[in-house]
């Protein structure tokens, strides 16, 4: 069965029922529907915040064999509540432009799903529609300032670095020329589209903690320079009171369930290379306060996803999560270990073996936080039980707690096996997390720090560009800042073909960007893509739908 096929096979509960599990009252509903509803920012509990748990679920690096963090997070949630702990997932909200690529779904898999999954997958209640025209009126704004004589901040629009948004994955709008057609059309300017999860703005949504903080936000948006080089930003052009305004049921999050019944929050969806790649510090506080185990994830392998939500969520937030979970495949860990793709489902300890440095690398670097980590074999059918004994033993002579999770296959009661490993990390953790840098360290500092600390480089290297852009950072006053690194998933170090454990390397920083509204500095190694494309057979050709409603060929 396909994972759509096992959604739809599934009696779902109204949303109410759900709610009524966490003890929330109707009026506290905004229903969307049946089966979703947002939930009002006065139920967040702050002394609830502080005494539930929080576990993070992240991953070794990224193969294109899978690993499964998504499903393994609804897994342990559903595994939570099985062993008779009052539990819930929060999860981001998928972006909608890659469902048409090639990546399918981002609800989860198999037996552990969100449902609604055609919802959460496209347009769900809205949020992202709030966000691209949160972010395109700002645009707006600034053409209309440089094309106003009377109120003109001189802004000079070659230097303008905020895009407009849209959530499709449509490469022809990556880089355009604006405001043809002479005059009454504005100032012609060079600029482009970012998908709307690559947006500030989803940054900034995600790190809010309440509707003044978010107009905050918005208004420190750095937008360009004017002619004499003096900064310009979002709230010199008063537009912060419209934007945030824009977002009021954006920032609010998503009620929704599991396939097992379970309550769920679906809520933000920041890329994690480009951005934190975590969901919004209100959907996790709002977890924290009605649940009393809250499982979320963190995009990308551990180097990107772990160290971003550690460093920059979690201290913006004062969270400290109890046990760090890390999501391995034998799968991935062979072809870590240089097996083709094709033959990754054929037994070989010996690749799988020469893999594990990828793990143990992982290991050390979420070590270094000061918090338990729980390794997590999402089991897939082709592993075999020389492979799977040959990884526990090696997690275990490393005294490190693991599990297979068959949340895939078995829903939660395929992972209460590793739920009560964590249930046990968790009681054990007595301290709070030991961020990799401080924020008074100086920007380089942070970017060095994490660099050998996380990816185990040698060292980092900035272009002639990158140091003249920290330099201006430093002096426009944003040295405390934290640091969003921009690298590839793919390696632990700037090199997408260096797999396993890379050993003496460099990590070249090319430039920075700064998000002075959501809050860091952006150091890129290699390029990133605010704008993806689609593939030369999207998914798309293979999706319909009857006459009935009923569609097919989406996941
Ligand atoms: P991530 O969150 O790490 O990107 P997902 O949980 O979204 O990964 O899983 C990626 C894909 O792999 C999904 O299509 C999911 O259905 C599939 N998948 C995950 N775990 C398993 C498994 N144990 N067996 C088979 N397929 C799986
Ligand atoms: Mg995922």
């Amino acid at each position: 069965m396909t994972d759509l096929q096992i959604a739809q096979s599934v009696q779902e509960q109204h949303i109410r029922d759900i709610a009524a599990k966490l003890n929330i009252s109707e009026e506290n509903l905004e229903y969307y529907g049946n089966n979703k509803a947002k939930l009002p920012l006065s139920l967040i509990n702050e002394d609830k915040v502080n005494s539930n748990n929080l576990i993070l679920v992240t991953a070794i690096t990224p193969t294109p064999a899978g690993e499964g963090k998504t499903t393994v997070s609804i897994g342990l949630g559903d595994g939570l509540n099985y062993i008779g702990k009052k539990a819930m997932t929060v999860l981001r909200e998928p972006s909608l432009g890659p469902v048409f690529g090639i990546k399918g779904g981002a609800a989860g898999g198999g037996h552990s799903q969100v449902i609604p999954m055609v919802d959460i997958n496209l347009h769900f209640t809205g949020d992202f529609p709030a966000i691209e025209k949160a972010n395109n009126l700002l645009a707006a704004l600034i053409d209309n300032n440089i094309q106003s004589k009377g109120r003109s901040l001189g802004i000079d629009p070659r230097t303008v670095l905020w895009k407009r948004c849209m959530d499709m994955n449509d490469r022809a709008l990556r880089n355009i020329v604006a405001a043809l057609g002479g005059k009454a059309g504005g100032v012609p300017n060079e600029t482009g589209f970012n998908i709307t999860a690559a947006s500030e703005i989803m940054a900034i949504l995600c790190l809010s903690k309440d509707f003044e903080d978010l107009q905050l936000k918005c208004g420190n948006i750095y937008v360009g320079d004017t002619f004499d080089g003096q900064p310009v930003y979002a709230r010199d052009l008063n537009a912060q009171g419209a934007m945030a305004v824009l977002l009021r049921e954006a920032i609010k999050p998503n009620l929704v369930q599991t396939l097992e019944g379970n309550p769920a929050l679906i809520h933000g969806g920041p890329f994690a290379n480009i951005a934190q790649g975590t969901n919004s510090i209100l959907a996790t506080k709002m977890g924290l306060s009605l649940s009393d185990y809250v499982v979320t994830e963190a995009g990308f392998g551990a180097d990107l996803g772990a160290e971003k939500f550690l460093n920059i969520k979690c201290r913006e937030a004062g969270f400290s999560p109890k046990t760090v979970v890390l999501v391995a495949t034998i799968r991935a860990l062979k072809y870590h270990g240089g097996k083709p793709l094709d033959e990754l489902t054929n037994e070989d300890t010996a690749a799988l073996k020469a893999g594990l440095p990828n793990l143990e690398r992982h290991i050390e670097s979420l070590k270094s936080f000061g918090i338990p980590v729980v390794v997590a074999v999402n089991a897939f059918g082709s592993d075999t039980e020389a492979e799977k004994e040959l990884l526990i033993n090696h997690c275990s002579s490393m005294g490190i707690p693991v599990a297979i999770s068959n949340g895939w296959a078995d829903g939660g009661k395929g992972c209460a096996e590793l739920a009560e490993k964590v249930v046990e990390a968790v009681a054990g953790c007595k301290s709070t997390f030991r961020p990799t840098y401080n924020l008074e360290d100086t920007l380089l500092t942070k970017i060095e720090k994490i660099c050998t600390n996380i990816y185990g480089a040698s060292d980092v290297e900035l272009s002639a560009k990158a140091r003249r852009q920290l330099k201006r950072f430093e002096d426009l006053g944003y040295s405390k800042l934290p640091v969003c690194m921009a690298k590839t998933q793919k390696s632990l170090s700037d090199n997408d073909k260096l797999l396993g454990r890379p050993e003496n390397f460099s990590i070249h920083i090319r430039e920075l960007e700064i998000a002075a509204g959501a809050g860091f500095v952006i150091p890129i190694a290699g390029n990133m893509l605010r704008m993806p494309g689609l593939p030369a057979t999207p998914a798309s050709e293979n999706i319909t739908i009857d006459k009935d409603g009923n569609i097919t060929g989406l996941f």
